[in-house]
């Protein structure tokens, strides 16, 4: 998708940030309080049918462990993918979709792919699952938006985020930036490992470094994808831009930050080339 507009995220923001995380794991309860406590938010990638087993969360956690987060579809038992038929892949995803909103009385519109696979079988079938994005493990090591939603990309995993993080929050350009961080909380429990990533000290850090910055816009994926669709379905014309969507969306026009209300139109200075 390219947005071929100036735009800003909600509330004129510049910049956006993103976790997403998989699987589910127990591990999910520390890492959840952590973001809480630094107001950094994410996407939680689950399966419904590893949910209430050894080392996981339950169903009944839901809907008070994931408030103010995105609960998404990671298939029922995490299989690959593109090794299934047809019909078992509807399954793996709509049965995911189902439980995780019965659980969390929720919506649920996104996915990650198991082991990150897909091929054009998945994907052409995902518009009649419900599914609106779905996360792929690409790390582009950049702040663009990825260009398709169904084959969304990453910035980078959290092992290499200290980095980018800093890189992030130095940038002064002018283009909206997103950095969107993926994992597994139970990475962080990665005792006797030489790697520096593998702890919570190291997430705790990382946190610290991303929280409260005023230039930034702390969201989910799926809120994210609302947003950038409403963005998407401006109608310009030669002389005004409106907003068609059921949300405000921010311009930066001519070097102000603009915010458009549902239905509003703005009259532009100069027609849009
Ligand atoms: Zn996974």
């Amino acid at each position: 998708m390219n947005l071929p507009c100036p735009y800003r995220f909600p509330h004129g923001k510049r910049k956006a940030l993103v976790m997403s995380y998989d699987d589910g794991s127990e591990h999910d309860r520390r890492l959840v309080d952590l973001f809480n406590c630094y107001g950094i938010r994410a996407s939680f990638h689950l399966n419904s049918g590893r949910l209430g087993l050894p080392h996981h969360i339950s169903p009944g956690e839901l809907p008070s462990l994931y408030q103010g987060h995105e609960i998404s579809c990671h298939s029922v038992n995490h299989p690959d993918l593109t090794q299934l038929p047809e019909e078992a892949i509807r399954r793996e995803i709509l049965d995911d979709r189902h439980a995780l909103e019965d659980w969390s009385g929720r919506p649920v519109r996104g996915l990650a792919y198991p082991f990150g696979a897909y091929d054009d079988r998945v994907l052409a079938l995902l518009p009649e699952l419900g599914i609106d994005y779905a996360r792929t493990v690409i790390c582009t090591e950049t702040f663009q938006i990825s260009p398709d939603f169904l084959r969304w990309q990453t910035t980078c995993h959290h092992n290499r985020a200290m980095d980018l993080a800093e890189r992030f929050l130095q940038d002064n350009g002018m283009e909206p930036a997103l950095l969107y961080i993926w994992g597994h909380s139970y990475e962080l429990d990665g005792f006797m490992s030489g790697d520096p990533s593998k702890n919570w000290d190291y997430m705790e850090t990382l946190c610290r470094c991303l929280h409260g910055h005023e230039t930034v816009h702390y969201t989910t994926t799926i809120e994210l994808v609302d947003y950038l669709n409403a963005v998407r379905r401006l109608d310009w014309s030669a002389t005004t831009v409106t907003n068609k969507a059921s949300m405000a969306v921010w311009l930066h026009w001519q070097d102000n930050t603009v915010e458009l209300q549902p239905g509003a139109s703005m009259r532009l200075k100069h027609p849009q080339r």
